[in-house]
């Protein structure tokens, strides 16, 4: 058993001992009482203040590390979702650019390793991302330089110069975004060791 699912069936416990006649899974899980991603959204913003709190007055970080260590589990529950390998209010909330996620969805199977792994999943969406904003920088940087006549300079080199310059804030943010997972891989284990699955592949949630 993994720690993460371990950590899920210690609070179901807790839970069942102190409230013997009101069941979790009908509390937050899908399929009982409400979508399972509005609790994923609900749980990740009661859970922002904590972060902040461990982070600044428990860990004794800086002002500007907590803000993106903050920043980062915001973003990592509602936009870099381990839920963006289906389709789920993380994916419809990129709109226009859900475009970006579908080779990440057709590659990766949903609530697999990859996507709701503990460890390295998170990262790998960041570096994902990453890696298509700026083949799309390229792509727009070469257009305009060939369309528009711009005079044409390395975006290879921007790219390589922004990523040196704001790597700390990168990885700060990027410890945020595995945070914000975490805590919804956490969730989908407590609704699977309560008995139910948190969603369905069919409906969005
Ligand atoms: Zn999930």
């Amino acid at each position: 058993m993994s720690g993460v699912h371990y950590i899920a069936k210690q609070i179901g416990a807790i839970w069942q001992f102190h409230y013997p006649g009101r069941p979790l899974k009908s509390h937050i899980c899908y399929s009982v009482s409400m979508p399972s991603g509005k609790i994923h959204d609900r749980v990740t913003l009661a859970f922002l203040p904590f972060v902040w709190l461990i982070c600044r007055w428990g860990l004794h970080w800086g002002f500007w590390v907590c803000a993106l260590v903050t920043l980062g589990a915001f973003i990592g529950g509602f936009w870099l979702s381990p839920d963006l390998d289906t389709r789920s209010r993380p994916f419809y909330r990129w709109g226009l650019l859900r475009f970006i996620w579908w080779p990440y969805h057709w590659a990766v199977r949903h609530r697999s390793v990859l996507s709701h792994g503990v460890w390295f999943a998170s990262w790998l969406r960041l570096l994902y991302l990453s890696a298509v904003l700026a083949l799309l920088y390229m792509a727009a940087s070469l257009t305009l330089s060939r369309l528009g006549g711009i005079p044409f300079h390395s975006p290879r080199q921007d790219i390589l110069r922004f990523a040196h310059a704001h790597i700390h804030d990168i990885l700060w943010l990027g410890l945020g975004i595995w945070t914000g997972s975490l805590l919804h891989i956490l969730l989908d284990k407590l609704c699977s060791s309560l008995g139910n699955r948190p969603h369905s592949r069919q409906k969005r949630r």
